[in-house]
């Protein structure tokens, strides 16, 4: 079950691709969303060759990651506040909701005093969103710059959850936005950031964030079925 909503995603993630521009045909990271779903519903994603995992909740992924096979990629998509930096940094490749100094600066003393370098993303809330986290676009080219230059970080791109709406044509014109912000942003000056990710779509609008140039899609439904509360 879960392996062939893998196999039905990923076929999903090809057909997007091939609307997309010639020159976007880097490869997608397809992360496995694996939030209030069962270690055993995890292993068999990984079974069935899911290379990325995300996870919203530092409790919840300490608890799951001790027994859960370790090639693969930890990404936290959710929320992160200061008390929880230490163990999110001993857990996560990447940290894709980073949306203030404060919490950089906090990674960054902890990614340091484990000589690790951690990749992280920055969440941009684009349309003002209230209920959302995420930097808003004025204050975005400062705070990049700022974490530039924090030596235990690592750069790697942005992040944007698209409002929830029916009309699903409604978020594309914000996804092809966030595509732009994504090219000015790599034409930045950077010390030692590399802007490679733009991580946006999730179940429901996964294939529409591909057409419009995401290369990180976040998918958890469509995967392991609805999520029990
Ligand atoms: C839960 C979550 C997802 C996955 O949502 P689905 O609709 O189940 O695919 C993606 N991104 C973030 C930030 C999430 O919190």
């Amino acid at each position: 079950m879960i392996k062939d909503n893998l196999i039905a995603v990923k076929n999903n993630i090809e057909t997007a691709c091939k609307k997309r521009q010639p020159d976007m045909t880097e490869k997608i990271k397809l992360i496995a969303v694996t939030k209030n779903h069962t270690v055993e519903e995890m292993q068999q994603a990984i079974d069935a060759d899911a290379k990325f995992i995300g996870e919203n909740r530092i409790q919840e992924a300490m608890e799951k990651y001790p027994t859960l096979n370790r090639n693969v990629e930890w990404h936290l998509i959710g929320h992160l506040q200061t008390n929880k930096v230490k163990q999110a940094v001993k857990i996560f490749d990447f940290i894709e909701s980073v949306d203030s100094i404060k919490v950089a600066e906090a990674i960054n003393k902890e990614a340091n005093k484990i000589d690790k370098v951690q990749n992280i993303l920055v969440q941009v809330n684009l349309v003002k969103e209230q209920s959302k986290n995420g930097i808003y676009l004025e204050d975005l080219p400062s705070l990049l710059q700022d974490i530039d230059t924090l030596s235990s970080i690592k750069l790697c791109g942005l992040m944007f959850i698209a409002p929830n709406v029916d009309d699903l044509e409604e978020v594309r014109p914000m996804f092809k936005k966030m595509y732009k912000l994504f090219r000015e942003v790599q034409q930045m000056q950077f010390t030692a950031a590399e802007i490679k990710y733009l991580s946006m779509g999730m179940t429901h609008d996964y294939q529409i964030a591909i057409e419009e140039g995401a290369n990180v899609v976040r998918v958890g439904t469509a995967i392991f079925g609805p999520r029990q509360y």
